[in-house]
């Protein structure tokens, strides 16, 4: 194996020099030169420990950014220390960076390395290679947790790239830090955290832009969008979570490229929406995709709801944000919301759109009509996305049943037929929601029928109500008759 040292372009900041000299030095390979600053180093091996670079990263010293180990998690560091001190390039990435520059906690901490899987798994007996389009590592710690570690990609695994014999590359397309950084979705994820030095490395304005506070693409927003349309759902997640406005190229290729969005895998759209949903940043996410009109290129069928600016429309849009909203409320006091309730009220306005009142059907027919809308709407908006038929079927029958609740509490009273229901409680959710997003108020019939906590803006009443029961069975039990002492 041999090694060459170029001595112009493509440097090498030095502080990353001993992870690769240290590398080089349990090679057989030779080192030419070392320039005073920087060094670049090229294998000519098919080996890619290259680092050489086209841009110089801005590098951010640990005295001048607020990133300190005690906030990284301590089994990542372990996985960054371990192939640090292997001599291999150990960042932290992604998400991890730029939450904890944000001052939040990242919900994970990703590793990116030279190394390439099978050294990772090598080093690390723990640990496992996954991944179908790009095989990655995952090293297992004690209570679940995954630290997933991956080699640095030239392209994201969800691109196609054609070379120039024409062969479409999909795997294992190793690259340099700088290519790993490119090949990422916006420039606040597409940051790198040094372990070697306790540096932040930033070669696509990732720094600048959370200063600024701006959500833009890395490159070209149009070819970044045809290379991987889920891009734009992205985009408009990250600008909902962090509340950050969207860069006018971005933006205007977000409404430019919405119609491409079709053309991305199915199951690649369903697990970036329901992210956008599950993650307590709905609302924004949703109105973000109503504004760009990214909403109607993935569910045409919305137009029927949301389709122009007439003020009913408008209605139904404030009332479809409400509902999120709602929504997002519980996540952030930790409720997970049950995926069928979540479908149940994206599909909610759709179906209220498309069921007209009819003033002469009788009750079977109502029934019948309802359950035909209710299949139709879960056709259009759900199956083509393929959400699991489980969750859809539940979303179905908690419809189904709201519609029987509402009319059951018209009439005074919760049948024992509904109430017995194994999902009885996932239809007093989707009812409570609506309810509150239409500022009607929820009969005390139902809220009894329930755990007093269910919805947080339900009136504490019912559990003084309950509370007072209790103290009043207890008051009975203390005094038991036999241990009243006789005259
Ligand atoms: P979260 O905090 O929600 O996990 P995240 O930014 O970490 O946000 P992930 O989906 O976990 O999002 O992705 C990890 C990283 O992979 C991202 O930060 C981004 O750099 C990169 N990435 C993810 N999806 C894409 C994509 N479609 N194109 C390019 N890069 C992507
Ligand atoms: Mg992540």
């Amino acid at each position: 194996m041999r090694f060459h040292l170029l001595a112009s372009g493509s440097p090498l900041r030095v502080r990353e020099a001993p992870a690769c000299l240290s590398r080089l030095n349990g090679k057989a390979g030779k080192l030419h030169m070392v320039l005073d600053r920087e060094i670049a180093l090229t294998d000519l091996t098919d080996r890619s420990i290259e680092i050489s670079s086209g841009i110089t990263p801005r590098i951010t010293p640990r005295a001048k950014h607020p990133i300190s180990r005690r906030m990284i998690d301590e089994e990542a560091l372990k996985v960054l220390y371990r192939l640090y001190h292997h001599g291999y390039l150990a960042y932290l990435v992604g998400g991890s960076v730029r939450d904890l520059l944000l001052g939040k906690v990242p919900k994970d901490f990703d590793v990116a390395t030279n190394a390439h899987p099978h050294e990772i798994t090598n080093l690390f007996k723990n640990s496992r290679i996954i991944g179908r389009r790009f095989r990655l590592a995952h090293v297992f710690f004690k209570g679940n947790k995954i630290v997933e570690v991956s080699t640095f990609r030239s392209h994201s695994e969800f691109e196609e790239v054609e070379t120039e014999a024409g062969e479409i590359i999909r795997k294992d397309s190793f690259g340099t830090p700088e290519e790993d950084a490119l090949r990422r979705d916006i420039t606040i994820n597409g940051l790198f955290y040094n372990i070697a030095d306790f540096s932040l490395i930033d070669y696509v304005g990732g720094m600048a832009d959370l200063e600024r506070g701006i959500i833009r693409t890395i490159g070209d927003p149009g070819e970044r969008f045809q290379q991987d349309p889920a891009r734009m759902i992205r985009v408009i997640r990250h600008a909902a979570r962090t509340g950050f406005p969207i860069d006018g190229a971005t933006y205007e290729a977000i409404f430019r490229y919405r119609d491409e969005i079709r053309k991305c895998s199915p199951s690649r759209i369903r697990d970036e929406f329901l992210r956008d949903l599950k993650e307590g940043a709905a609302r924004s996410s949703l109105q973000g995709m109503l504004e760009t009109d990214l909403l109607l290129s993935l569910f045409p069928e919305f137009q029927r709801v949301f389709g122009d600016r007439s003020a009913s429309r408008e209605n139904n849009k404030q009332f479809f944000l409400s509902i999120f909203s709602l929504v997002d409320q519980l996540v952030q006091r930790d409720r997970t919301l049950p995926e069928a309730v979540l479908f149940a009220l994206f599909l909610f306005p759709l179906i209220q759109a498309v069921t007209p009142e009819h003033p002469y059907l009788g009750d079977k027919e109502r029934h019948l009509y309802l359950a035909q809308t209710i299949r139709w709407v879960i056709h259009q908006l759900l199956v083509p996305f393929s959400f699991p038929k489980g969750t859809k079927e539940i979303s179905y029958q908690i419809l189904m049943a709201r519609s029987g609740l509402e009319r059951a509490i018209q009439k005074g009273g919760i049948p024992r037929r509904l109430r017995m229901k194994k999902y009885f409680k996932e239809v007093v959710l989707l009812h409570g929601i609506i309810a509150e997003a239409k500022g009607e108020k929820v009969s005390s019939v139902l809220r009894r029928a329930v755990p007093s906590d269910l919805l947080p803006w339900w009136p504490k009443e019912i559990e003084i109500e309950r509370k007072s029961h209790l103290l009043r069975r207890r008051r009975r039990r203390r005094f038991p008759r036999r241990f009243i002492p006789p005259r």
